[in-house]
């Protein structure tokens, strides 16, 4: 039998990374010592009172059972807290939160609920993957909004052609940003919700790094007016609380549209591991200073990388939020190449830029997520290297 892949398979985009895996492979055979900081993943363990709060929920015979779709109430009520605790942005937990197997699974699965065949979704490049290949596995096409250093990483609604505005269904936004670390002021937010209301076209902001910052709080999207008339948040557990393999998040804003992607949801999963949520709950009721020994552990890695880099003549933008460093590559060379160079002479892995999409190339991305110890190290090996 011949085993045929569909379509939606063949067509995903190029895997750019085979030369790069293929030196980490052959660096790894020979033992090599690689510092890999290509990772969006958080070394640190998650905090010991939500372990403990999941070994508990994790007895209760109750939560061995399907879960509801949307997410126990209790959860969806400390998402609520959270959010008006944190950003004074008032939800009805009935039904203006929905809970979500990580913020990826809603991400992924949103276009579906909106998107039909030849339908335009607005993405930013560089960006988060899953927002052009959601797109694409729904049938919709991306239009790709370039993220540009001189706009401050924001795409510029103004340049996106009429007939596309008129086309576009949904839009997908990211702050602070992954790969560029970038943070969106009000203005853009505001600028967003006009943008959405003259064209109808459902915002989707992703806010999976609003925790991780180092001087201001970024800003939701949905504290500004009109944002629950046009859109809604991703928001995850992930990065705030060092929690990426229990998969769980949620998304919070407009109702219908939580209705739709919920219809998705209903048909195609059974919802989040009630005793996750039940340890969620706790999570989400975290004391700030936990969050605060995890930020500094970040910001003072980040200073290592950032002088270091910039020593040795990178153009480097120092994030305020978030745990990359978006480094610009030496005039010449490109982001794989570069990648590559530093994987071969240093054995530091990075991400090369234009595996975030088209308009990454030129940069590539580190994660501060390694001690401080090997980040210096990675540092003074980048310091030896010819460039
Ligand atoms: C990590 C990440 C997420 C999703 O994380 P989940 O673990 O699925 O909640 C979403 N968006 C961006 C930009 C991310 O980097």
């Amino acid at each position: 039998m011949q085993i045929q892949y569909a379509e939606r398979i063949r067509t995903l985009p190029p895997y750019l990374f085979a030369a790069i895996d293929q030196m980490k492979r052959e660096a790894l055979q020979k033992g090599a010592d690689l510092i890999d900081l290509s990772i969006g993943d958080p070394d640190i363990p998650t905090p010991k009172h939500i372990v403990e709060a999941m070994k508990k929920a994790v007895e209760k015979a109750e939560h061995h059972r399907y879960p509801s779709y949307e997410g126990m109430l209790s959860y969806r009520e400390a998402v609520a807290r959270w959010y008006k605790r944190r950003f004074n942005v008032d939800l009805n937990p009935e039904n203006e939160v929905l809970s979500l197997i990580g913020s990826k699974e809603g991400i992924g699965h949103i276009p579906l609920a909106f998107i039909d065949p030849g339908e335009i979704v607005l993405v930013p490049s560089p960006g988060y993957p899953v927002y052009p290949v959601g797109t694409k596995f729904a049938g919709g096409i991306p239009y790709f909004m370039p993220l540009r250093e001189e706009n401050n990483f924001l795409p510029e609604l103004k340049a996106i052609p009429e007939d596309i505005c008129k086309k576009a269904k949904l839009m997908f936004i990211n702050y602070p940003n992954n790969p560029t670390s970038a943070e969106a002021p009000k203005e853009f937010f505001q600028e967003v919700i006009e943008f959405a209301k003259k064209y109808n076209i459902i915002i989707c902001h992703d806010a999976a790094y609003s925790e991780i910052y180092y001087e201001e709080k970024p800003i939701s999207f949905l504290e500004f007016e009109g944002a629950k008339e046009v859109g809604i948040e991703f928001h995850s557990l992930s990065k705030t609380y060092n929690m990426t393999g229990w998969r769980i998040g949620y998304a919070v804003g407009n109702k219908e549209i939580l209705v739709g992607l919920g219809k998705v949801k209903t048909n195609l999963d059974s919802g989040v591991f009630q005793a996750i949520q039940e340890a969620s709950i706790v999570a989400l009721d975290t004391e700030d200073n936990i969050l605060r020994e995890i930020r500094d552990i970040y910001r003072q890695r980040r200073d290592i990388l950032y002088e270091g880099l910039k020593a040795k003549g990178f153009e480097v933008k120092k994030s305020n939020a978030t745990f990359y460093l978006w480094v610009k590559v030496p005039r010449g060379t490109n982001s794989i190449d570069f990648a590559g160079k530093l994987l071969k002479e240093a054995e530091v892995l990075c991400t090369p830029g234009v595996g975030f999409g088209e308009y990454g190339e030129g940069y590539i991305r580190f994660a501060l997520t390694q001690s401080k110890d090997r980040i210096k190290e990675a540092v003074d090996r980048i310091g030896r290297i010819r460039l």
